[in-house]
């Protein structure tokens, strides 16, 4: 064929030059030259024709072969020499030249061996002679490429639809599943299943598949992989990892090559790894049938695996960024975004149930002080252990989260009242102080927890918030403890900056007053002395109590400003009676301030006043919190001849050896234990044994707030030595005092 048609034209070519009129050597020459080109192409033409996927072959005139390329005779399995010459009719299943075109053809490797083909003939003359080409295609062959190209399209087509819902799904179980699902119902694989892989153990996540797998069909089966022998060597991944070499440090690329269990015999499997941040799973597949294997299989497993480990990626970067969103690192409770977001409906679902909660806020006392001395580590420490603690407060639908720095917000549904919820946090508190271990160091935490009730205080997430936060701050003040929002709070939280201005104004004003109120002996029916009580005319106001104003001239300072005041028109009260003494009141930040002591006696000097006349009253709590930097204090006064008092007495808790040797001449017992006598039973056990305990201690007693006669002959029987309240005089301005102190007559007043 080809080379006959080359010798032909060869030949005419040669025979042209040789008729040429040159001489001999150059003849020679261009006919060697022209033998090499032909020879070349030559080569090159049968090449080509070898190579082509046509199997080609030549018939004389007599259908017997002449020539065949090496793709016929591969089918065949024959050599050229074993059919050049023999009748086409011995391989193929035809009689004449003819059928060829018409029929499907078989060519015959053996009597019951064939290839399906399809043919074509071409006519061919070479000198004169007539020939046949037939180029046949093998139909086996085509299918199988077809076959071939029909399962990669359904690889990919799996591959799209994965790599489509994996990117939407909200949870790896929902990758997983779907995964397995479509490989499976895709027609892939028969069997799949995505497992985890944790030392040595394979845990199954997902599976999907025939039931004849329910062993592995089983979500949660641990398989060991040690305990498994006889791994199969992956079909796929046995040929992928042939021309691959790997150390056994490769465990990732050992474990997609050994961790495939045998499930069936006979049975092929596809494994590869779902890889993100490590390695973290599994997903193997499974086939019964050789023929289905197509290497493509795990190139295309590994591109799902990969889009499966990115998508468990990205989801986890979604939740990472919700996390951070929505959490504290440190502690892993919710923030206060979150809080306040879940507040929002937690409320509205009461509001609809009309049911009640609590906002509480605990605050670490000085927590600054913790992380400047003990560093951020210790104070990380303490947040972690006290979230811990905090967290078993709540229940199902509560909510809990580090709203500050040293800050932890609660709510808590259904709490009855504000007495309910003291008795729960007291009690899982420890009383509002823990001593926590930090590097061996014992370190003490004191709380101030503020709460605020829905809807009582508040009805949205903001004013519950203002109200608790108003709660904390006042709590803060006392040291530790719990308070809930009230009245009160909200009057000194709102008012407090204008309250704050507006006293500086009094002091330059004079907008400060004395009252006087008495205090009787009743065993000698006499006045023993007068108590100092300020009182503020505010222009705006009228007339301020106390309690509202001192605590915040001690917060401000203003209070040593205003002890002045308060001395300088004392004097003046002092001076304008005879011998009746004055009970002055001292606040813990007066007597702080060293001056105090030394002022109070230069003054009374100075406007020559008997120190016998003054009194100087220090509450029970202030003085024994105290002792140590004021009992100086206490002797210096008491050397001068100044009395001291101990005020509220039964509210702080005195230590007896210091009573006994203090030089306190009188304990005030507070009004709290006065008031509800003589009916309970409980307050007078109490007022007796302070009684019996202050006179065993050569101090005389005072009851505050006597104000029926029912209290006073019950003091009276319990051998109280003085007394101070309504039922003789209210505190009353100077002027009223000294008229009171000059008409005071103790049978008529009693008798009124
Ligand atoms: P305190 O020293 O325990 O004063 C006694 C309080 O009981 C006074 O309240 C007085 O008016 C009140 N009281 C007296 N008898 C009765 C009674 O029969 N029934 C009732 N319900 N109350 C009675 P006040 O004047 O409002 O003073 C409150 C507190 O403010 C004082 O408690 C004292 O701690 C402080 N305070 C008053 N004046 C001064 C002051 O000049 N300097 C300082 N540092 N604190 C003062
Ligand atoms: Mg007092
Ligand atoms: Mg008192």
């Amino acid at each position: 064929m080809a080379n006959n048609f080359i010798h032909t034209f060869f030949s005419e070519v040669s025979n042209e030059i040789e008729k040429l009129n040159i001489d001999d050597i150059k003849k020679r020459d261009l006919l060697n030259k022209l033998q090499n080109y032909f020879n070349k192409l030559d080569y090159i033409l049968h090449s080509l024709i070898d190579s082509l996927e046509e199997g080609i072959i030549v018939v004389d005139e007599n259908l017997k072969i002449v020539n065949a390329n090496k793709t016929f005779l591969s089918w065949l399995e024959k050599e050229k020499e074993d059919i050049l010459k023999k009748p086409l009719t011995d391989f193929f299943n035809i009689s004449t030249i003819e059928e060829i075109e018409k029929t499907t053809l078989n060519i015959y490797i053996t009597h019951d061996k064939y290839i399906p083909i399809k043919a074509k003939i071409q006519k061919i003359e070479v000198n004169n002679r007539h020939f046949f080409r037939i180029i046949t295609q093998n139909l086996e062959a085509i299918h199988k490429i077809q076959r071939k190209l029909k399962s990669i399209l359904k690889l990919y087509r799996v591959l799209n639809l994965i790599n489509q819902e994996v990117l939407r799904a909200q949870s790896v179980e929902e990758i997983y599943s779907f995964t397995v699902e479509t490989l499976v119902k895709e027609g892939v694989f028969d069997f799949v299943y995505i497992a985890d892989i944790e030392n040595d153990k394979v845990i199954i996540r997902t599976a999907y598949g025939n039931e004849a797998y329910e062993k592995y069909l089983n979500k949660n089966a641990v398989f060991d992989v040690k305990k498994i022998k006889d791994f199969r060597n992956v079909l796929a991944t046995k040929e992928h990892f042939e021309n691959e070499s790997f150390n056994e440090n490769e465990y990732e690329k050992l474990y997609e090559y050994k961790i495939t269990f045998p499930i069936y015999k006979d049975e092929y499997s596809v494994a590869t790894l779902i890889k993100h941040s490590e390695i973290k799973a599994l997903l193997v597949g499974y086939f019964k049938n050789k023929k289905d294997f197509n290497p493509h299989f795990i190139t295309i497993l590994r591109q799902i695996a990969h889009d499966v480990g990115y998508a468990i990626l990205m989801l986890q970067n979604r939740e990472n960024i919700k996390y951070l969103a929505y959490y504290d690192i440190l502690t892993n409770l919710p923030n206060r975004r979150y809080f306040f977001e879940k507040l929002e409906s937690t409320l509205k679902i009461l509001h609809e149930k009309n049911q009640t909660g609590a906002l509480i806020l605990i605050d670490i006392n000085k927590f600054k002080n913790i992380n400047e001395s003990l560093g951020f580590y210790a104070g990380d420490l303490i947040l972690i252990k006290l979230s811990e603690i905090l967290k078993k407060l709540i229940k199902k639908d509560d909510l809990i989260a580090r709203v500050g720095s040293d800050e932890f917000g609660l709510f808590i549904n259904n709490i009855k009242n504000e007495d309910e919820l003291f008795m729960i946090l007291k009690e899982k508190l420890n009383n509002f102080e823990f001593v926590f271990d930090v590097d061996e160091k014992e370190v003490l935490i004191t709380l101030s927890i503020g709460a605020a009730f829905f809807p009582k205080d508040a009805d949205s997430k903001e004013m519950l918030f203002t109200k608790a936060e108003a709660a904390v701050k006042e709590i803060k003040k006392k040291g530790k403890g719990f308070l809930s929002y009230n009245k009160k709070i909200k009057q000194i939280s709102i008012d407090r900056i204008i309250l704050e201005s507006e006293l500086l104004q009094a002091i330059e004003n004079d907008e400060f007053e004395m009252y006087y109120q008495p205090i009787i002996d009743i065993k000698n029916k006499k006045i023993y002395s007068f108590e100092a009580l300020i009182r503020w005319n505010s222009p705006s106001r009228g007339l301020v109590s106390p309690a509202v104003f001192i605590p915040i001239l001690e917060d401000t300072g203003l209070i040593n400003e205003v002890g002045g005041i308060i001395l300088n028109k004392i004097c003046s009260f002092l001076k304008k009676t005879n011998k009746v003494k004055v009970a002055i009141n001292v606040s813990v930040k007066q007597l702080h301030q060293k001056k105090f002591v030394d002022d109070l006696i230069n003054e009374i000097k100075n406007e020559k006043i008997d120190a016998k006349r003054i009194i100087v009253e220090i509450t029970e709590s202030v003085l024994m919190e105290n002792i140590n930097s004021f009992i100086y204090d206490i002797y210096k006064l008491n050397s001068e001849g100044i009395e001291i008092e101990i005020d509220d007495f039964g509210t702080g808790y005195s230590s007896l050896a210091y009573l006994k040797k203090l030089p306190v001449f009188a304990l005030k017992i507070d009004r709290a234990f006065i008031k509800d006598l003589p009916f309970d039973r409980e307050d007078e056990k109490i007022t007796k044994a302070i009684i019996s305990l202050g006179h065993t201690l050569d101090k005389k007693i005072i009851a505050e707030g006597v104000e029926n006669y029912a209290q006073l002959n019950l003091l009276k029987n319990l051998d109280c030595d003085y007394v101070q309240g309504f039922l003789f005089a209210k505190p009353m301005p100077e002027k009223k005092a000294i008229d009171y102190l000059k008409n005071f007559n103790f049978d008529d007043i009693l008798a009124k």
